[in-house]
């Protein structure tokens, strides 16, 4: 006591905090010490949509793999275009898709073509229908309007041989199946499936079907990270709720860490309830317990077990999510074999006030939309509160407002991380 008053110890409402990381920091960290699972299995394209790409795809043909037509119309010797005026040119056959002209296009001629049909060797031009005088006898009058080249697809204008085509690290999208299936090739190979344990931890939790009794609550942690682990594309393994009690978290720890390459957690590394569950972890592996200048999820542990990267995270679900899009995607794509994604910031004009102290980085729960005049707008949840976890369900953005912001003021610009892209 001093003066009447209580000396308030540094607490959760805190907004600076020297022992803080940034979250770039702690992000830097956590991907630096992390590396790609080394395991491959290669699949029919079909069944490698949202995995990522162990080898390279390399083309074995050129695409196209002949010079073929962009339009309907007829074919003709760039010799026989006129440098002025109109010239008659015989049509001696026609060219579809797939049923090639077969024969010689000579002076003076033409042949009728369609779209994506072989263009004979001798001809260089595809003039439209649509720009030719068709005669009784049908001969084609064509005029000086042409260049060489017009309407025609080179071989390998697409892709050529030997070209590396996707990347070590793509993850494989609805348009690298139609791409490879382009190429002719069957079966492509793919980084094995990264295994990603879970449990939830406190005493107050309760599976859905069980009836609440007073101070207990549904456990809903082990369903956001559920979904947001399917998302990734990861086998995930759900190992339950655990009491806190030492000897139950440490052996789900230690069974986790030996079936999986991940171990997440949630609950249980507030200042309150760390001090078991910090013993536990230091004893079975290498965690650290930090704090993190941000809002919300501010205590994060991170480490390995055995092998396995562990994830301590908050228990407040929307923590939860916040530090699971904001550290451990971007980590896990990293062990999956994947690419660094880029962080897709939009500037969008705030609706609303938005409530905020200078100290850490907010990711408040936003709703992002365009205004009639076409610029980017967001409304955030009136309750930005850790466990209000509908503030997730109704949002469709993050408003990141940097560490030294404070109140943003209607009408200013925000930084909005969309969910699309992340999720
Ligand atoms: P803790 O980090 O364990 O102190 O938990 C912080 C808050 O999150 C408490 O209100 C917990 O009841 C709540 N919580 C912890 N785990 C879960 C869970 N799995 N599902 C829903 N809420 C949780
Ligand atoms: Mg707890």
């Amino acid at each position: 006591m001093q003066n009447d008053r209580i000396i308030i110890q540094p607490n959760c409402d805190d907004d600076y905090d020297a022992d803080s990381l940034t979250c770039e920091a702690a992000l830097k960290r956590i991907v630096d010490s992390v590396r790609a699972v080394s395991g491959t299995e290669t699949l029919p394209i079909r069944e490698t949509l949202g995995r990522i790409l162990a080898t390279p795809v390399v083309s074995a043909i050129d695409v196209p793999s002949h010079t073929n037509s962009a339009m309907d119309g007829y074919a003709v010797r760039a010799q026989d275009l006129p440098a002025s005026g109109t010239k008659q040119l015989q049509v001696v056959g026609s060219a579809f898709a797939g049923k090639p002209f077969v024969g010689q296009v000579g002076d003076n001629q033409a042949i009728r073509i369609m779209t994506g049909a072989v263009v004979p060797s001798e001809t260089d031009v595809v003039i439209m229908q649509e720009q030719v005088e068709i005669a009784d006898d049908g001969s084609i009058t064509i005029d000086d309007r042409h260049k060489t080249g017009q309407n025609v697809r080179a071989v390998g204008e697409d892709i050529q041989i030997g070209t590396e085509v996707l990347h070590r690290g793509h993850v494989i999208g609805p348009a690298d199946l139609g791409l490879v299936a382009s190429l002719g090739i069957a079966e492509i190979e793919v980084c094995r499936k990264t295994r990603v344990a879970f449990f939830s931890t406190g005493d107050e939790l309760r599976g859905i079907g069980e009836p609440l009794e007073l101070g207990q609550i549904y456990d809903s942690n082990r369903y956001t990270l559920h979904g947001m682990l399917t998302r990734l594309g990861v086998e995930v393994i759900d190992l339950g709720a655990v009491k806190d009690v030492r000897d139950t978290v440490r052996t789900a720890l230690i069974d986790a860490a030996a079936t999986a390459d991940m171990v997440i957690t949630s609950g249980g590394v507030s200042v309150g309830e760390a001090d078991y569950i910090k013993e536990v972890l230091q004893e079975i592996g290498e965690v650290r317990f930090w704090k993190v200048a941000m809002k919300p999820g501010r205590p994060l542990a991170f480490g390995s077990i055995d092998g396995s990267v562990f994830f301590g995270l908050p228990g407040n679900p929307v923590s939860v999510m916040v530090t699971f899009y904001q550290f451990v995607q971007p980590c896990l794509l990293k062990i999956m074999g994947g690419e660094p994604r880029p962080q897709i910031l939009l500037k969008a004009k705030a609706q609303n006030t938005l409530k905020k102290r200078p100290g850490r980085v907010e990711y408040q729960r936003g709703f992002l939309t365009r205004n009639d005049a076409g610029e980017f707008v967001v409304r955030t949840e009136a309750d930005q509160g850790s466990g209000i976890l509908s503030s997730m369900s109704n949002a469709n953005c993050f408003v990141v407002l940097a560490m030294d912001s404070g109140r943003i003021e209607q009408g200013a610009f925000v930084d909005v991380q969309p969910f699309f892209g992340i999720m």
